[in-house]
């Protein structure tokens, strides 16, 4: 919600604010027809299941529930158009939620047929399953989850509410599918670096994991004849120790030659190890 819609009136703020309920549920949130609807919606709250507790008392409604003998609840709401407050009252105060709501939704979970599951229920194929996976190891990779993460109880609950035809994909598949894509964007590279870089600059470092392995990262960076900027991980590497200048020269000439790199004029860019500016001048 934006600032001017929330300063303009304190009615809608607090519509907003429990949704979850019934009456909220039915609000129309747009703010244009909010205007012409706001008197249905005040026939709508008139009639509520929370008048059947509260009274209105002066400029307050007021709940009535007895939680002792001869005494009850009293809690105050400033009589205003909203009942917001008063049904998110009832149901953590009192235990008390909409009967007419609850009785559709039991009849709705009812009315849903074993023939109903099975037609909703036939996996996708082909085509979309495919792009469906596609965004799972997507999710996989940009949100850092472990291969297991499709196959877990919530995720496959919310997405069969989602998609109901949504089956989740496994390690293995999702493993090659990683592999094939990994491979795939590496061949882009390489025909990217080759069709468009002329003059290219890479950065290397090397870092050592809490596992005491050594890692090495090369990044590099060119301007294509369009003069954009393009800047592409070349590798984040396991490279086994001595980290000797000569080995990481190795190491750097042969992810050059891998990306067709080597006949390109190249600039490199690292930090002040003595091994690397070594590795650099050789
Ligand atoms: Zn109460």
């Amino acid at each position: 919600m934006d600032s001017q819609e929330e300063s303009s009136s304190s009615f809608y703020k607090t519509t907003y604010t429990d949704q979850s309920d019934s009456e909220a549920d039915n609000i129309n949130t747009s703010s244009t027809t909010n205007l012409i609807s706001s008197k249905k919606k005040r026939d709508r709250n008139k009639s509520s299941f929370v008048w059947k507790y509260f009274k209105v008392i002066g400029d307050k409604d007021v709940c009535q529930i007895e939680i002792r003998k001869d005494k009850k609840c009293g809690q105050e709401y400033l009589h205003d158009k909203s009942i917001s407050n008063m049904i998110s009252h009832l149901r953590v105060q009192h235990n008390i939620v909409d009967n007419k709501r609850l009785k559709s939704e039991i009849q709705q979970i009812r009315q849903t047929t074993l023939p109903d599951i099975i037609k909703t229920n036939i996996p996708h194929k082909g085509a979309k399953r495919k792009e469906i996976v596609k965004a799972v190891i997507e999710w996989i990779l940009l949100d850092d989850k472990p291969l297991s993460a499709p196959r877990k109880k919530g995720f496959r609950r919310m997405m069969s509410k989602i998609d109901p035809k949504f089956r989740p994909p496994s390690d293995r598949f999702i493993k090659s599918e990683m592999e094939f894509s990994y491979l795939r964007n590496i061949e882009f590279l390489r025909q990217e670096i080759q069709t468009s870089c002329e003059t290219a600059t890479i950065t290397a470092d090397l870092w050592t994991s809490r596992k005491n392995e050594g890692y090495i990262g090369v990044t590099c960076h060119w301007i294509t004849p369009n003069w954009s900027l393009r800047s592409v991980l070349l590798c984040c590497e396991k490279m086994e120790y001595p980290h000797t200048a000569e080995s990481i020269y190795q190491f750097l000439l042969k992810k050059c030659n891998e990306f067709k790199l080597d006949n390109k004029t190249i600039y490199a860019v690292t930090n002040n190890g003595a091994n690397m500016t070594k590795a650099i001048q050789l």
